[in-house]
Order: C-alpha cells, then structure tokens, then sequence
C-alpha cells in the first residue's frame, strides 16, 4: 500500500477489542488451554443457537470444516463434485484432498452464487457420465445462494447439498439464517471474516451421528478404548479451546457486524446511485444478506478496468481488491469440467470488492467513495491513461 500520510483503509480487517481480550485471558487463566475444554462446547452450543439449529463442531479452518463435510457426505476417489466457479479456492480445494474432481458450475446474475438451472442440468441421468456424488453451493460475498431451488434439486437427485457459509454468518434466505441448509453447512473463522478467532471453522450438521463422526475424525480417529486404537485414518483438525474463547466473544457481538456491513452497503449504494458507471451487487431481500463485502460492477461502458481501479485506489491508501477470478480458468484446476461460464467470467471482468470492515469509520468510507467516484471521473475524461491495469482487466 502506498504511503500516503493517512491510516490505510482495509478490505475487511479483523474487529476484536477488550472483550475478545478478556475472554482469552479468562480461558488461559483457567488452565484449559486446549486442545478441547469448556470454551470449546461453549461455542459450539451458542453457534447452533445463532444458526437456528444443527450440530457443530469446531475446527481448525473452513477448509478443514469442508474436508470433513465432504468425507461425511461420502466422497470418494474418482467422485464428481459439483462447485460453483466464482468462490475462493477452499470450495474446490477440498473436494481434491478427497481425490474427487470439482465439475465447476456457473454463477446466476441475481446471487452470484451457483445456477440452479445448471446444477438441474447436471444432476439429469443420462449421457453416460457418473452422476455428482455431492454439491457445494457457496453464499457468495454473504448473500445466500439460491437453496429455494438448490436444496429440492438435491433432495430428488438424492445428491447430499454441503452449504459453503464461510462469508456469511448471520445471513438469512426465505426466513432460514445461513449454516442451515443443506446436509451440512460450513462456517469461517478466518481474520478476515464476519467473526473471527484468528483463524478456525465450524461444520454445522444437520444429524447428531454425522457430527459425532465429524468430531472423531478431527481428533485423528481416535477409538474410545483407554489406549490408543485407530480403525481408520482421521486428522488434527479440532479448534484450540484459547481460540474458542475468542469465538464466544466475537459471536455476541455479531448482530452489531452484521448491522455495520449492511449499512456500510447501503452508504454505498446511496453514494453511487447517481453515477452509472458502477452499480452494486444485487443485494436481494433487505435484510438477508450479511453484506460481508461490498461488491460493485463497473459498467462496461466506464472506460475502466477493475485492475485499473484497484490501483488507483492502493495509491490512495485504499485497499480495494477483485472478485473471485473463476476456478475454472486457475492453473491449478486446468483441465476440470466447466457447466457455462459466461456469468462468473463477467463478474470477473467487471467486480471489485470495496472496504467494507466493521472498524472502518464513515469519515473513512467517505474518503473510499470519494476517490471512486474520482477515478470513474478521470476514466471518463480520459485522463487515466498509462499505469498498470489500463487496458484488460480480465488478462490479468
Ligand atoms: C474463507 C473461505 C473459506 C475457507 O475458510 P478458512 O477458514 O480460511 O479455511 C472457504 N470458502 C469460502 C467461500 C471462503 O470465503
């Protein structure tokens, strides 16, 4: 970030303060430091009250959370797992620690999550290929996929639906809170989350039996004899009861994050309602979505890339970034199945995510909207010429 005299304003740093402290020091002074002590239930048990139900377990990551998700659905070497294409990485990772393959799956226009018409298609029996042996839908930057049409596909096709809710945790969809759709539902603890522990995850069940293998495989599956007798092969993946602690304290104050990110959207719509040349995420019923980051698309017609704006925004101590390049065109996964691609490639094309940290001041958010509506100024004018990202912004 480029040194400008003034604080850096950042995408989505982590929001901890004086309880989060306290309640460490209370889990560290009482000796249970970890892995597994009362914290460590503590919050699984008030994880499943803000989700509305299920059975939690808490881990390492959000990756170690979909890992066990799909392990518990039942995916094996070979199997084909259905991915949307516009998520961070840790969707798709998973599915490959298993030895399964992500088919990858475009995004609709209205959530940006994956299209249900397109996974129908997928799930259809017919032309040979073996059918997906699971489905991870992502809530894409907090707004909730489309489980209204997910969740009823899945259950004809008798295809288990894991819900990827790693960003958004206290959204809601149809009048069910995030974490609660699908077989299973995954949360993260990651800094740059909703809530934080520094670094944790949370598989949410929907049955008891699922979560108790869940928590036996994250503690190196373990037999419950007095020596130490392993069946099969599990991992370390339980969350610190230190961590834990940290969790509880952050999760009381997620109503108030929650309340931040959405009004953070809305000074945002607010200000750039009278240009054309960016217009917002579709934010759905207010309300639902989280607004964990706010998104914008830059119109085709501005005369500026997202590269282009996310570095002028750095200069200005602003710390902007792209959405999700598709996994489909990473190197990493060259070579997966793509159902379409048009949709997640635009919104590669043209979305920027914007600062949108529950620490960040409206004098701050003020300063982010300024400098936009700036840069969109001298794109227009022609006076942004030169410097990186000045031409394609999708050939990055
Ligand atoms: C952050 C994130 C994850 C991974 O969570 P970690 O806790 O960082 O492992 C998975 N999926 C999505 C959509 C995420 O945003």
């Amino acid at each position: 970030m480029a040194a400008t005299g003034r604080a850096a304003v950042l995408l989505s740093p982590p929001d901890v303060g004086a309880d989060e402290r306290a309640s460490l020091l209370e889990a560290f002074d009482s000796g249970w430091v970890g892995p597994v002590g009362p914290d460590l239930a503590a919050f699984e048990a008030e994880a499943v009250e803000a989700v509305g139900g299920g059975h939690a377990v808490a881990l390492s990551s959000g990756t170690a959370a979909l890992h066990l998700a799909l392990r518990i659905a039942g995916v094996e070497p070979g199997d084909r797992v259905l991915v949307p294409s516009f998520t961070f990485v840790a969707s798709a990772a998973a599915v490959t620690y298993l030895g399964a393959e992500p088919v990858f799956v475009d995004s609709e226009p209205r959530t940006w999550g994956m299209d249900p018409a397109l996974v129908a298609r997928a799930l259809e029996p017919g032309d040979g290929t073996p059918a997906p042996s699971a489905v991870v839908a992502v809530d894409v930057y907090g707004r909730c996929a489309d489980y209204a049409a997910l969740e009823p596909l899945c259950a004809r096709a008798g295809v288990p639906l894991v819900e990827d809710a790693a960003e958004s945790l206290g959204s809601s969809s149809g009048g069910r809170p995030a974490g609660s759709f699908g077989e299973a539902a995954v949360l993260s603890f990651n800094g740059n989350k909703i809530i934080t522990t520094g670094g944790g995850g949370m598989l949410l069940a929907r049955g008891a039996a699922a979560a108790d293998r869940a928590r036996y495989l994250a503690t190196q599956a373990r037999s419950p004899v007095p020596h130490y007798e392993h069946e099969e092969i599990g991992y370390n993946y339980r969350l610190s009861n230190l961590l834990a602690a940290v969790g509880r304290a952050q999760l009381r104050g997620l109503g108030a994050r929650v309340a931040r990110r959405r009004r953070t959207f809305e000074r945002y719509a607010e200000a750039f309602a009278g240009t054309d040349a960016v217009s917002m995420m579709p934010r759905g019923t207010a309300g639902e979505s989280n607004c964990w980051l706010s998104c914008v698309l830059l119109d085709a017609g501005a005369g500026l890339t997202p590269e282009r704006l996310c570095a002028e925004l750095a200069a200005a101590g602003i710390e902007a970034r792209r959405t999700w390049k598709p996994l489909h065109t990473q190197p990493a996964f060259a070579g997966a199945e793509m159902i379409g691609g048009g949709v997640c490639e635009d919104l590669f094309a043209r979305g920027v995510a914007l600062p949108s940290g529950t620490t960040m001041s409206d004098e701050d958010q003020d300063r982010v909207i300024a400098e936009v509506l700036a840069v969109v100024d001298r794109a227009r004018s022609g006076a942004l010429t030169g410097g990186a990202g000045s031409t394609d912004g999708v050939a990055a």
